[in-house]
């Protein structure tokens, strides 16, 4: 296990709890500090997608676009891609998937970045709403919400695993967001089936969160890790 580089995070899941859905770093700072990663966009508007250095943004009407690079995030996890693991999967439900990996790859108390291209039985999303202030918290904004699915897809998985201590700085475990090779389906992944595919996994020493050390509404929060960790096992998986 050669741990290489770094993951960069800008804010934390437990900020989005209580509904800090500002925008506190350009898409285009961002993309400075990885080219693969995931994240929110400003509002809680979608899920974002970041693959070979381009940030896109899968909206809860279905559609995914290009991220600008002034457009803004409250949240998001990237690194520079440089997987120290690359394996070939066959038909493997989600379960067997995330069983086979934490195992075989000794995940369990490390961060490291995950990333499937191949061709997908099934695939199940979900999308956040756009949201405005004054901000609902995560859990009442995620209580509804679009889902999207699609059977025999093209396309790439990319997200985190993170050791369940650092629940509440990000989500515990995995997390993962779905774009399909035609732009087609994406978002939060909910649930998928492996056909044929490239597992590339790269683990990390070193996380690196960065805050918003500037936004009054982060500064006054009383975060409370019992809520936090609550909603995220509500609205992350
Ligand atoms: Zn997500």
């Amino acid at each position: 296990m050669a741990a290489t580089g770094t993951i960069f995070q800008h804010g934390t899941l437990g900020l989005l709890v209580p509904g800090l859905f500002d925008g506190t770093i350009t898409a285009g700072a961002l993309l400075k500090h990885g080219d693969t990663g995931i994240g929110t966009l400003a509002g809680l508007d979608g899920e974002v997608i970041i693959i070979d250095g381009h940030a896109y943004q899968a909206r809860e009407d279905g559609q995914i676009r290009e991220i600008a690079a002034d457009e803004t995030l409250p949240f998001a996890s990237v690194h520079f891609e440089k997987p120290d693991i690359s394996d070939q999967l066959q038909a493997l439900s989600q379960a067997d998937f995330e069983t086979q990996v934490v195992r075989d790859y000794r995940l369990t108390n490390v961060f490291a970045a995950i990333r499937i291209d191949g061709h997908f039985k099934h695939i199940k999303t979900r999308v956040a709403p756009r949201q405005q202030p004054p901000y609902k918290t995560l859990v009442e904004a995620t209580s509804t919400q679009p889902e999207f699915s699609g059977d025999d897809v093209d396309g790439t998985i990319v997200g985190y695993y993170a050791p369940h201590l650092f629940q509440g700085a990000t989500v515990g475990g995995f997390h993962l967001h779905f774009l399909s090779a035609d732009h087609q389906l994406g978002g939060h992944l909910l649930g998928f089936e492996i056909a044929k595919a490239t597992l590339k996994v790269q683990h990390f020493a070193d996380f690196h969160v960065h805050l918003p050390i500037d936004n009054e509404a982060y500064l006054q929060e009383q975060f409370d890790n019992q809520t936090i960790d609550h909603a995220i096992n509500k609205a992350e998986r």
